[in-house]
Protein backbone atom coordinates (compact mmCIF):
# COMPACT_ATOMS: atom_id res chain seq x y z
CA UNK A 1 0.00 0.00 0.00
CA UNK A 2 1.47 3.35 -0.96
CA UNK A 3 2.42 5.68 2.15
CA UNK A 4 -0.23 8.43 2.44
CA UNK A 5 1.25 11.81 2.97
CA UNK A 6 0.34 15.17 4.60
CA UNK A 7 -1.29 16.35 0.69
CA UNK A 8 -3.60 13.19 1.07
CA UNK A 9 -5.07 14.66 4.09
CA UNK A 10 -5.55 17.81 2.55
CA UNK A 11 -8.11 16.27 -0.22
CA UNK A 12 -11.01 15.98 2.62
CA UNK A 13 -12.63 19.53 1.39
CA UNK A 14 -12.30 21.74 4.53
CA UNK A 15 -14.93 23.01 6.44
CA UNK A 16 -17.29 20.16 4.43
CA UNK A 17 -18.69 19.17 8.17
CA UNK A 18 -20.02 22.27 8.65
CA UNK A 19 -21.56 22.79 4.96
CA UNK A 20 -24.65 25.29 5.14
CA UNK A 21 -25.89 28.25 3.61
CA UNK A 22 -25.23 30.16 6.91
CA UNK A 23 -21.56 28.76 7.18
CA UNK A 24 -20.95 29.80 4.10
CA UNK A 25 -22.16 33.22 4.85
CA UNK A 26 -19.72 33.67 8.10
CA UNK A 27 -16.81 32.27 5.97
CA UNK A 28 -17.38 34.56 2.81
CA UNK A 29 -17.40 37.25 5.57
CA UNK A 30 -14.02 35.95 7.69
CA UNK A 31 -12.19 35.16 4.48
CA UNK A 32 -12.73 38.96 2.95
CA UNK A 33 -12.01 40.23 6.33
CA UNK A 34 -8.87 38.31 6.67
CA UNK A 35 -7.47 38.99 3.04
CA UNK A 36 -8.08 43.14 3.96
CA UNK A 37 -6.20 42.65 7.03
CA UNK A 38 -3.45 40.16 4.99
CA UNK A 39 -4.06 38.11 8.18
CA UNK A 40 -0.97 35.33 8.38
CA UNK A 41 -2.63 31.92 7.08
CA UNK A 42 -1.44 30.43 10.54
CA UNK A 43 -4.53 32.40 11.56
CA UNK A 44 -6.68 31.75 8.94
CA UNK A 45 -6.36 27.70 9.33
CA UNK A 46 -6.73 28.53 13.77
CA UNK A 47 -9.85 30.77 13.07
CA UNK A 48 -11.60 29.67 10.06
CA UNK A 49 -12.84 26.27 11.64
CA UNK A 50 -14.52 25.65 15.02
CA UNK A 51 -12.44 23.96 17.60
CA UNK A 52 -15.45 21.47 19.08
CA UNK A 53 -18.17 20.27 18.20
CA UNK A 54 -20.64 18.20 20.40
CA UNK A 55 -23.53 16.06 18.37
CA UNK A 56 -25.72 14.74 20.62
CA UNK A 57 -29.05 12.43 19.87
CA UNK A 58 -31.61 11.58 22.57
CA UNK A 59 -34.74 10.06 23.27
CA UNK A 60 -37.33 12.66 24.93
CA UNK A 61 -40.73 10.69 26.37
CA UNK A 62 -43.54 12.85 24.69
CA UNK A 63 -47.05 13.15 26.81
CA UNK A 64 -48.86 10.80 24.99
CA UNK A 65 -46.34 8.41 25.81
CA UNK A 66 -44.57 7.93 22.48
CA UNK A 67 -40.90 8.99 22.25
CA UNK A 68 -39.18 11.64 20.22
CA UNK A 69 -35.81 10.96 18.85
CA UNK A 70 -34.06 14.56 18.73
CA UNK A 71 -30.48 16.04 17.66
CA UNK A 72 -28.95 18.71 19.42
CA UNK A 73 -25.55 20.73 18.87
CA UNK A 74 -23.12 22.62 20.47
CA UNK A 75 -20.33 24.03 18.55
CA UNK A 76 -17.02 26.28 20.50
CA UNK A 77 -15.76 28.23 17.72
CA UNK A 78 -12.05 29.12 19.64
CA UNK A 79 -10.90 28.45 22.98
CA UNK A 80 -8.45 31.04 22.88
CA UNK A 81 -10.34 34.22 24.58
CA UNK A 82 -11.49 32.31 28.03
CA UNK A 83 -14.20 30.40 28.16
CA UNK A 84 -17.00 30.09 25.18
CA UNK A 85 -20.39 31.58 25.44
CA UNK A 86 -23.10 31.91 23.36
CA UNK A 87 -27.09 31.03 23.31
CA UNK A 88 -29.12 27.71 22.44
CA UNK A 89 -32.15 27.82 19.91
CA UNK A 90 -34.88 25.57 19.48
CA UNK A 91 -36.03 25.17 15.77
CA UNK A 92 -36.93 22.96 13.21
CA UNK A 93 -34.11 23.91 10.79
CA UNK A 94 -31.21 24.03 13.47
CA UNK A 95 -28.82 22.07 11.88
CA UNK A 96 -24.92 21.78 12.79
CA UNK A 97 -23.71 24.12 10.25
CA UNK A 98 -25.50 26.70 11.23
CA UNK A 99 -24.34 26.27 14.90
CA UNK A 100 -20.89 26.72 13.23
CA UNK A 101 -21.59 30.06 11.38
CA UNK A 102 -23.69 31.39 14.44
CA UNK A 103 -20.46 30.28 16.84
CA UNK A 104 -17.81 31.98 14.87
CA UNK A 105 -20.08 35.08 14.65
CA UNK A 106 -20.37 34.99 18.56
CA UNK A 107 -16.43 34.70 18.62
CA UNK A 108 -15.98 38.11 16.70
CA UNK A 109 -19.09 39.59 18.43
CA UNK A 110 -17.57 39.18 21.80
CA UNK A 111 -14.18 40.38 20.67
CA UNK A 112 -15.39 43.85 19.05
CA UNK A 113 -17.38 43.95 22.27
CA UNK A 114 -13.91 43.04 24.48
CA UNK A 115 -15.53 40.51 26.26
CA UNK A 116 -13.48 37.86 27.62
CA UNK A 117 -15.13 34.91 25.83
CA UNK A 118 -15.03 33.03 22.62
CA UNK A 119 -18.36 31.92 20.37
CA UNK A 120 -19.80 29.42 21.37
CA UNK A 121 -23.49 28.27 20.37
CA UNK A 122 -26.11 25.41 20.14
CA UNK A 123 -29.84 24.48 19.72
CA UNK A 124 -32.36 21.21 19.28
CA UNK A 125 -34.09 20.52 16.25
CA UNK A 126 -37.42 20.35 16.47
CA UNK A 127 -40.73 22.23 16.10
CA UNK A 128 -40.98 23.95 20.03
CA UNK A 129 -44.60 25.50 19.34
CA UNK A 130 -45.83 21.87 19.18
CA UNK A 131 -44.45 20.74 22.10
CA UNK A 132 -46.13 21.27 25.64
CA UNK A 133 -44.17 23.07 28.25
CA UNK A 134 -43.73 19.72 30.04
CA UNK A 135 -42.29 18.48 27.29
CA UNK A 136 -39.86 21.05 26.52
CA UNK A 137 -38.87 21.18 29.95
CA UNK A 138 -37.86 17.63 29.45
CA UNK A 139 -36.25 18.95 25.89
CA UNK A 140 -34.27 21.11 27.97
CA UNK A 141 -33.26 18.84 30.75
CA UNK A 142 -31.99 16.29 28.79
CA UNK A 143 -30.12 18.65 26.08
CA UNK A 144 -28.68 20.62 29.33
CA UNK A 145 -27.78 16.73 30.28
CA UNK A 146 -26.45 15.65 27.26
CA UNK A 147 -24.08 18.81 27.19
CA UNK A 148 -22.22 18.52 30.70
CA UNK A 149 -19.15 16.94 29.16
CA UNK A 150 -18.68 20.87 27.10
CA UNK A 151 -20.08 22.96 28.87
CA UNK A 152 -19.54 24.40 32.67
CA UNK A 153 -19.18 28.25 34.39
CA UNK A 154 -15.33 28.37 32.93
CA UNK A 155 -15.87 26.52 29.96
CA UNK A 156 -18.71 27.25 28.34
CA UNK A 157 -21.76 29.28 29.17
CA UNK A 158 -25.26 29.22 27.10
CA UNK A 159 -27.66 31.51 27.14
CA UNK A 160 -30.95 32.26 25.22
CA UNK A 161 -31.36 32.71 21.36
CA UNK A 162 -33.89 32.21 19.05
CA UNK A 163 -37.38 29.54 20.80
CA UNK A 164 -35.46 29.91 23.87
CA UNK A 165 -35.83 32.26 27.18
CA UNK A 166 -35.34 32.64 30.69
CA UNK A 167 -37.82 29.46 31.19
CA UNK A 168 -35.79 27.50 29.35
CA UNK A 169 -32.50 29.10 30.99
CA UNK A 170 -34.24 28.22 34.97
CA UNK A 171 -34.84 24.70 33.77
CA UNK A 172 -30.90 24.16 32.31
CA UNK A 173 -29.46 25.79 35.55
CA UNK A 174 -31.47 23.70 37.61
CA UNK A 175 -30.39 20.33 35.90
CA UNK A 176 -26.68 21.41 36.21
CA UNK A 177 -26.99 22.34 39.37
CA UNK A 178 -28.01 19.47 40.23
CA UNK A 179 -25.85 17.23 38.57
CA UNK A 180 -23.23 18.79 40.83
CA UNK A 181 -24.67 18.67 43.63
CA UNK A 182 -25.44 22.37 44.31
CA UNK A 183 -26.91 25.84 43.08
CA UNK A 184 -24.37 27.57 39.89
CA UNK A 185 -26.55 30.40 38.85
CA UNK A 186 -23.36 31.06 36.46
CA UNK A 187 -23.38 28.57 34.39
CA UNK A 188 -26.36 30.09 31.91
CA UNK A 189 -26.89 34.17 31.53
CA UNK A 190 -30.36 35.26 30.61
CA UNK A 191 -31.89 33.35 33.78
CA UNK A 192 -35.01 35.07 35.61
CA UNK A 193 -33.81 37.70 37.88
CA UNK A 194 -34.69 35.68 41.46
CA UNK A 195 -32.28 32.70 40.19
CA UNK A 196 -29.22 35.03 39.62
CA UNK A 197 -29.96 36.83 36.43
CA UNK A 198 -29.14 40.23 35.59
CA UNK A 199 -32.10 43.19 35.94
CA UNK A 200 -32.12 44.40 31.98
CA UNK A 201 -31.01 41.29 30.35
CA UNK A 202 -34.55 40.25 28.85
CA UNK A 203 -34.39 44.00 27.21
CA UNK A 204 -30.62 43.91 26.51
CA UNK A 205 -30.08 42.63 22.74
CA UNK A 206 -33.30 45.41 21.85
CA UNK A 207 -31.83 47.64 23.56
CA UNK A 208 -28.53 48.02 22.37
CA UNK A 209 -30.08 47.67 19.03
CA UNK A 210 -31.28 51.34 19.74
CA UNK A 211 -28.40 52.44 21.55
CA UNK A 212 -26.01 51.91 18.62
CA UNK A 213 -28.78 53.54 16.22
CA UNK A 214 -28.34 56.15 18.25
CA UNK A 215 -24.09 56.48 18.14
CA UNK A 216 -24.67 55.62 14.13
CA UNK A 217 -27.31 58.51 13.80
CA UNK A 218 -24.96 60.88 15.72
CA UNK A 219 -22.48 60.25 13.75
CA UNK A 220 -23.98 60.55 10.06
CA UNK A 221 -26.01 63.86 11.24
CA UNK A 222 -29.23 62.24 11.48
CA UNK A 223 -32.47 63.41 14.06
CA UNK A 224 -33.46 59.35 15.06
CA UNK A 225 -36.40 61.86 16.78
CA UNK A 226 -37.30 62.49 12.75
CA UNK A 227 -36.44 58.98 11.13
CA UNK A 228 -38.94 56.29 9.88
CA UNK A 229 -37.99 52.84 10.80
CA UNK A 230 -39.08 49.31 9.82
CA UNK A 231 -38.83 46.60 11.74
CA UNK A 232 -39.06 42.84 10.73
CA UNK A 233 -39.52 41.27 14.16
CA UNK A 234 -41.55 41.62 16.55
CA UNK A 235 -40.22 38.64 19.31
CA UNK A 236 -37.53 40.25 22.04
CA UNK A 237 -35.93 41.89 20.13
CA UNK A 238 -38.16 43.91 17.32
CA UNK A 239 -40.54 44.46 20.05
CA UNK A 240 -38.15 45.82 22.69
CA UNK A 241 -36.00 47.71 19.91
CA UNK A 242 -39.67 49.13 18.53
CA UNK A 243 -40.70 50.54 21.92
CA UNK A 244 -37.48 52.19 22.89
CA UNK A 245 -37.63 54.07 19.44
CA UNK A 246 -41.12 54.72 19.61
CA UNK A 247 -40.04 56.16 23.62
CA UNK A 248 -37.62 58.13 21.71
CA UNK A 249 -40.26 59.99 19.10
CA UNK A 250 -39.05 57.73 16.39
CA UNK A 251 -41.86 57.21 13.65
CA UNK A 252 -41.81 53.58 13.34
CA UNK A 253 -43.74 53.36 10.16
CA UNK A 254 -43.30 49.03 9.54
CA UNK A 255 -43.35 46.05 11.72
CA UNK A 256 -43.86 42.12 11.52
CA UNK A 257 -44.00 39.20 12.91
CA UNK A 258 -44.22 35.10 10.94
CA UNK A 259 -48.05 36.20 10.96
CA UNK A 260 -48.31 39.01 8.86
CA UNK A 261 -46.67 42.82 8.15
CA UNK A 262 -48.24 45.80 9.70
CA UNK A 263 -47.88 49.35 7.66
CA UNK A 264 -48.77 52.51 9.40
CA UNK A 265 -46.95 55.93 7.35
CA UNK A 266 -48.10 57.76 9.82
CA UNK A 267 -46.09 55.72 12.79
CA UNK A 268 -47.28 52.59 14.23
CA UNK A 269 -49.17 53.32 17.89
CA UNK A 270 -46.47 50.62 19.42
CA UNK A 271 -47.64 50.72 22.90
CA UNK A 272 -51.00 49.02 21.62
CA UNK A 273 -49.53 46.37 19.55
CA UNK A 274 -47.71 45.30 22.14
CA UNK A 275 -50.61 45.04 24.20
CA UNK A 276 -52.24 43.15 21.42
CA UNK A 277 -49.84 40.65 21.37
CA UNK A 278 -49.81 40.21 24.64
CA UNK A 279 -53.65 39.96 24.64
CA UNK A 280 -53.79 37.35 21.09
CA UNK A 281 -50.00 35.92 20.78
CA UNK A 282 -49.19 37.36 17.59
CA UNK A 283 -49.57 40.64 15.19
CA UNK A 284 -52.33 38.74 13.22
CA UNK A 285 -55.34 40.14 13.40
CA UNK A 286 -54.43 44.23 14.55
CA UNK A 287 -57.21 46.43 13.31
CA UNK A 288 -55.35 49.91 13.13
CA UNK A 289 -53.04 49.51 10.45
CA UNK A 290 -52.02 48.81 6.64
CA UNK A 291 -51.28 44.63 6.38
CA UNK A 292 -49.18 43.38 4.33
CA UNK A 293 -46.73 40.23 4.20
CA UNK A 294 -43.94 39.68 6.60
CA UNK A 295 -41.06 40.13 4.03
CA UNK A 296 -42.59 43.06 2.72
CA UNK A 297 -41.92 45.73 5.62
CA UNK A 298 -37.82 45.42 4.53
CA UNK A 299 -38.98 47.32 1.40
CA UNK A 300 -41.66 50.16 3.35
CA UNK A 301 -39.73 53.61 2.26
CA UNK A 302 -38.18 54.50 5.72
CA UNK A 303 -34.86 55.59 6.89
CA UNK A 304 -34.02 52.54 8.71
CA UNK A 305 -34.89 49.16 7.89
CA UNK A 306 -34.45 46.49 10.95
CA UNK A 307 -34.34 43.32 10.28
CA UNK A 308 -34.69 41.70 13.88
CA UNK A 309 -35.98 38.16 13.25
CA UNK A 310 -34.41 35.12 11.37
CA UNK A 311 -31.26 34.94 9.40
CA UNK A 312 -30.55 35.42 5.85
CA UNK A 313 -33.53 37.95 4.82
CA UNK A 314 -31.73 40.17 2.91
CA UNK A 315 -30.83 38.73 -0.55
CA UNK A 316 -30.02 39.45 -3.85
CA UNK A 317 -33.68 39.46 -4.96
CA UNK A 318 -34.93 41.64 -2.30
CA UNK A 319 -31.56 44.47 -1.69
CA UNK A 320 -32.57 46.32 -4.71
CA UNK A 321 -35.97 47.21 -3.37
CA UNK A 322 -34.81 48.31 -0.24
CA UNK A 323 -35.97 52.28 0.01
CA UNK A 324 -33.99 53.05 3.39
CA UNK A 325 -30.31 54.91 3.95
CA UNK A 326 -29.62 52.56 6.42
CA UNK A 327 -29.64 48.60 7.63
CA UNK A 328 -29.14 47.76 11.49
CA UNK A 329 -28.94 44.02 11.94
CA UNK A 330 -30.62 43.28 14.86
CA UNK A 331 -30.71 39.39 13.78
CA UNK A 332 -27.40 37.38 13.30
CA UNK A 333 -26.79 37.01 9.54
CA UNK A 334 -30.03 38.77 8.00
CA UNK A 335 -28.07 39.99 5.00
CA UNK A 336 -26.38 37.61 1.98
CA UNK A 337 -22.84 38.67 0.95
CA UNK A 338 -25.14 39.17 -2.51
CA UNK A 339 -26.94 41.50 -0.67
CA UNK A 340 -23.95 43.20 1.14
CA UNK A 341 -22.46 43.77 -2.24
CA UNK A 342 -25.69 45.50 -4.08
CA UNK A 343 -25.97 47.71 -0.47
CA UNK A 344 -23.06 48.62 -0.76
CA UNK A 345 -23.18 49.87 -4.27
CA UNK A 346 -26.40 51.62 -3.57
CA UNK A 347 -24.83 53.63 -0.72
CA UNK A 348 -27.26 52.07 1.67
CA UNK A 349 -24.86 52.10 5.18
CA UNK A 350 -25.14 48.52 7.09
CA UNK A 351 -24.77 48.24 10.84
CA UNK A 352 -23.52 44.38 11.05
CA UNK A 353 -24.99 42.15 13.59
CA UNK A 354 -21.65 41.56 15.59
CA UNK A 355 -21.96 45.57 16.76
CA UNK A 356 -25.80 46.08 16.17
CA UNK A 357 -27.29 42.90 18.62
CA UNK A 358 -24.23 43.16 20.64
CA UNK A 359 -26.42 44.07 23.58
CA UNK A 360 -27.23 40.65 24.48
CA UNK A 361 -24.15 38.93 25.43
CA UNK A 362 -22.28 42.11 26.53
CA UNK A 363 -25.79 42.05 29.45
CA UNK A 364 -25.07 37.89 29.87
CA UNK A 365 -21.55 39.30 30.15
CA UNK A 366 -22.15 41.62 33.29
CA UNK A 367 -25.03 38.46 34.35
CA UNK A 368 -21.99 36.43 34.81
CA UNK A 369 -19.62 38.74 36.41
CA UNK A 370 -22.52 39.73 38.96
CA UNK A 371 -23.53 35.61 39.28
CA UNK A 372 -19.49 34.99 40.29
CA UNK A 373 -19.50 38.08 42.68
CA UNK A 374 -22.44 37.29 44.19
CA UNK A 375 -23.24 40.85 44.20
CA UNK A 376 -25.99 42.85 41.98
CA UNK A 377 -26.09 45.86 39.89
CA UNK A 378 -29.06 47.96 39.24
CA UNK A 379 -30.97 48.61 36.14
CA UNK A 380 -29.55 52.19 35.25
CA UNK A 381 -25.96 50.68 36.59
CA UNK A 382 -26.78 47.76 33.71
CA UNK A 383 -28.15 50.36 31.08
CA UNK A 384 -25.27 52.78 31.30
CA UNK A 385 -22.45 50.36 31.20
CA UNK A 386 -24.15 48.74 28.13
CA UNK A 387 -24.44 52.10 26.59
CA UNK A 388 -20.94 53.03 27.07
CA UNK A 389 -19.52 49.42 26.22
CA UNK A 390 -21.44 49.79 22.77
CA UNK A 391 -20.57 52.93 22.09
CA UNK A 392 -16.38 51.89 22.59
CA UNK A 393 -17.18 49.40 19.82
CA UNK A 394 -18.89 51.62 17.10
CA UNK A 395 -15.59 54.09 17.76
CA UNK A 396 -13.72 50.67 17.12
CA UNK A 397 -15.39 50.60 14.29
CA UNK A 398 -15.61 53.59 13.10
CA UNK A 399 -11.69 53.83 13.40
CA UNK A 400 -11.60 50.58 11.61
CA UNK A 401 -13.13 51.91 8.64
CA UNK A 402 -11.26 55.16 8.39
CA UNK A 403 -7.62 53.20 9.20
CA UNK A 404 -8.47 50.11 6.60
CA UNK A 405 -10.66 52.36 4.45
CA UNK A 406 -13.44 49.95 4.08
CA UNK A 407 -16.97 49.34 4.91
CA UNK A 408 -18.49 48.73 9.10
CA UNK A 409 -18.85 45.15 8.87
CA UNK A 410 -15.51 44.36 7.47
CA UNK A 411 -13.84 46.75 10.16
CA UNK A 412 -15.91 45.32 12.68
CA UNK A 413 -14.50 41.81 12.07
CA UNK A 414 -11.57 43.13 11.38
CA UNK A 415 -11.25 45.01 15.00
CA UNK A 416 -12.12 41.05 16.29
CA UNK A 417 -10.14 39.15 14.39
CA UNK A 418 -7.01 41.14 15.11
CA UNK A 419 -7.37 40.64 18.90
CA UNK A 420 -8.60 37.09 18.52
CA UNK A 421 -5.37 36.69 16.19
CA UNK A 422 -3.02 38.47 18.64
CA UNK A 423 -4.46 36.45 21.43
CA UNK A 424 -3.67 33.51 19.57
CA UNK A 425 -0.30 34.40 18.58
CA UNK A 426 0.89 35.30 22.01
CA UNK A 427 -0.59 32.19 23.91
CA UNK A 428 1.29 30.02 20.85
CA UNK A 429 0.37 26.46 19.79
CA UNK A 430 0.41 23.31 22.25
CA UNK A 431 2.44 21.15 22.42
N1 LIG B 1 -28.04 34.54 21.60
C1 LIG B 1 -27.56 35.86 21.80
C2 LIG B 1 -26.66 36.30 20.66
O1 LIG B 1 -26.79 35.83 19.56
C3 LIG B 1 -26.93 36.07 23.18
C4 LIG B 1 -25.83 35.16 23.55
C5 LIG B 1 -25.40 35.31 25.01
O2 LIG B 1 -26.00 36.11 25.71
O3 LIG B 1 -24.49 34.59 25.41
O4 LIG B 1 -25.85 37.19 20.79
Amino acid sequence: MATQTQDDVDEVVPGREWASELYRIANDQFDRASSLLDLDAEFVTRLSEPRRSLVVNFPVRLDSGRVLGLTGYRVQHTLTMGPTKGGFRYGPDVSLGECAALAMWMTWKCALLGLPYGGAKGGVRCAPSELSVAELERVTRRYAAELIPVIGPDRDIPAPDMGTGEREMAWFMDTYSQMVGHSVFEIVTGKPVVLGGTTGRREATGLGVVYVTEAVCERIGLDLREARVAIQGFGNVGAVAATELYAIGARVVAVSDHTAGLVDPDGLDIASLVRWVEANGVLDGYPDARRVGSADVLEVPCEIVIPAARERQLTDENAPRLQCGMVVEAANGPTTPEADAILRERGILVVPDVLANAGGVTVSYFEWVQDHQRYSWDELDVQERLRRQLRAAFGRVIDAADRLSCDWRMAALSVAIERVSEAARMRGIYP
